[in-house]
């Protein structure tokens, strides 16, 4: 989205509130997002940008929810998440003592546009790793079946081999 910076940039208004919604498919030069994710929602992007005396700063809260996978036993889990949003609001580099671009966003035409931005940082805060339970054990590595029910293979052994220890140390106690 487009946000118009005039009001700001004519000293009418030193805090300016947006809120808005976008999805990566309209959003030119959108990085991807990784395929074991599927959005479920709109990106979500509520903040402000702040001026203080020229030096503008962006901060907004970003939230999306989400479909993914399981890492242990690929079972489906949806997910949420929300992350802060901070950026540098300039005109041209030479207002800005760091010129490091990644974290700053132009003014051009009066206009600031972010989406990639945001985009892009979601790509990067969301979890690599998903567990659909703290406690998950995965799948079972004979069989292929989750290993909580299931998975059957541990009841086809006839003696457990940790029993099958104690039941020898009971013999020779008895001898
Ligand atoms: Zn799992
Ligand atoms: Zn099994």
């Amino acid at each position: 989205m487009k946000l118009d910076m005039t009001p700001v940039l004519n000293k009418r208004m030193s805090v300016l509130d947006f809120e808005f919604t976008l999805t990566p498919e309209t959003v030119e030069g959108a990085c991807d997002i990784s395929e074991e994710i599927e959005l479920t929602s709109p990106i979500r992007v509520l903040g402000k940008i702040t001026d203080i005396n020229g030096y503008m700063t962006l901060k907004a809260e970003v939230s999306v929810s989400y479909d993914t996978v399981c890492d242990r036993c690929l079972a489906p889990l949806s997910d949420e998440l929300t992350f802060d949003f901070e950026r540098t609001v300039a005109m041209n580099a030479a207002s800005v003592e760091d010129c490091d671009g990644d974290d700053i966003i132009w003014i051009k035409e009066g206009k600031v546009d972010f989406d990639a931005d945001v985009i892009e940082e979601l790509s990067l805060e969301l979890p690599i790793y998903h567990l659909c339970s703290e406690d998950c054990p995965g799948l079972c590595s004979v069989c292929g079946k989750k290993l909580d029910g299931e998975c059957k293979c541990a009841d086809k052994k006839e003696i457990d081999p940790r029993l099958e220890i104690f039941k020898k140390l009971l013999e020779n106690s008895e001898k």
